[in-house]
């Protein structure tokens, strides 16, 4: 994520922090101090953020280490003002797994206020409790770290996307039913959830409505998210590659592409330099080339040498969430060493619209 600091490296996972994080620090300073408190007990309040965000961090290590026990990796884990991320390559395929995985980040906050519980019990502690809107002092500091855990508990556990709850949920619907079913059902109930919560919020608590509306829009973008994703997972990259496609040399000049841009269907081709593939070239690399270079520059100066190689047998799935995330436009595809066709980002749509109109046919018998 960009604008973001490394703060520490465990078990192979970078954890970042948000710049907009220093901003949350700073307003508490700021407001403790306008409310009168000194230094040292504004200061005590940032305390109290850090270790509610050390809370959040290890709820996402959670996550990612029981993701690792399922061979998923995590990218990294950032913290954002409003809750942390943990970056997981894919989600589990296997329901069983995804559940464990989406329970492993609570099940972190059950055992810190377990642990703080068990503390205050074997100590005999008089209870001095955070109440709300009150400083947080050395004195209510663990109780705080407490409420804290358990409201993270609750609140994760909503059932509806993004929270892990609805993950939960949607885990345990893809037991019985096929999961691109199960997500649409999970979503579907999330927005009622959501619904529910920004009408109780303008009878009790303002707040509700934020939240609603913050699972309102989440469980829209997962489903349609994860309604492409689980789309693409029926195909292999074999199944929608073009065969019929054009090869450029890298020193063929601009004008020569361009000829070819008009004169056909392709807007991406693969390039090839001393017998083998170097790179690719957009249609918006050649107009491009051609206001910078003139028309008789070779292609050989202006072609993107980022290659994605994708396998024949790759999940569509997969490969797309590569494509996205490099931003190339065209791959070569290749059946052990020999280059069986390309793959665009056309195809893998296509590929979505021919399975929604399978799907949707499939619902008018
Ligand atoms: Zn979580």
């Amino acid at each position: 994520m960009k604008w973001s600091l490394k703060i520490a490296r465990f078990a192979g996972i970078d954890v970042f922090v948000h710049w907009t994080f220093l901003i949350l620090l700073g307003w508490i300073i700021w407001s403790n101090l306008q409310s009168g408190q000194n230094l040292l007990q504004s200061l005590m309040g940032v305390w109290f953020i850090l270790a509610l965000f050390g809370c959040v961090v290890l709820h996402e290590f959670g996550h990612a280490l029981m993701a690792r026990r399922f061979g998923v990796n995590t990218r990294h884990i950032t913290l954002l003002p409003i809750g942390g991320v943990a970056s997981i390559e894919k989600i589990p395929e296997k329901p069983i797994e995804e559940l464990w995985v989406a329970l492993a980040g609570p099940a972190v906050n059950v055992a810190i206020a377990g642990l703080i519980a068990l503390g205050f019990l074997l100590s005999g502690w008089e209870g001095n409790w955070l109440a709300l809107a009150q400083p947080i002092t050395a004195g209510n500091f663990l109780s705080g770290m407490l409420l804290v855990n358990i409201t993270l508990v609750l609140f994760n556990m909503i059932p509806a996307f993004p929270m892990d709850g609805g993950r939960v949920l949607r885990a345990l619907l893809a037991m019985k039913m096929g999961r691109a079913v199960a997500t649409d059902w999970a979503a579907k109930i999330g927005q009622l959830l959501a619904i529910a919560f920004v009408f109780l919020g303008f009878l009790f608590n303002f707040w509700l409505i934020f939240i609603g509306l913050f699972i309102y829009l989440g469980a829209s973008a997962e489903a349609n998210y994860e309604a492409t994703q689980s789309l693409l997972s029926n195909f292999r990259v074999g199944d929608v590659l073009m065969h019929q496609f054009t090869i450029l040399h890298a020193s063929n000049s601009i004008d020569y592409a361009v000829r070819l841009l008009l004169d056909g269907q392709e807007k991406e081709f693969l390039v090839e330099e001393n017998q083998q593939i170097a790179g690719t070239i957009t249609r918006d690399d050649l107009i491009k080339g051609l206001q910078q270079f003139g028309k008789e520059e070779p292609l050989s100066h202006i072609l993107n040498r980022n290659l994605l190689r994708l396998d024949y047998d790759m999940a569509l799935s997969e490969a797309y969430q590569k494509m996205m995330g490099s931003g190339i436009k065209i791959c070569p595809v290749f059946r052990g060493t020999e280059l069986t066709g390309v793959l665009n980002q056309e195809n893998v749509l296509e590929a979505i619209m021919v399975q929604n109109a399978v799907r949707d046919g499939m619902k008018k018998i």
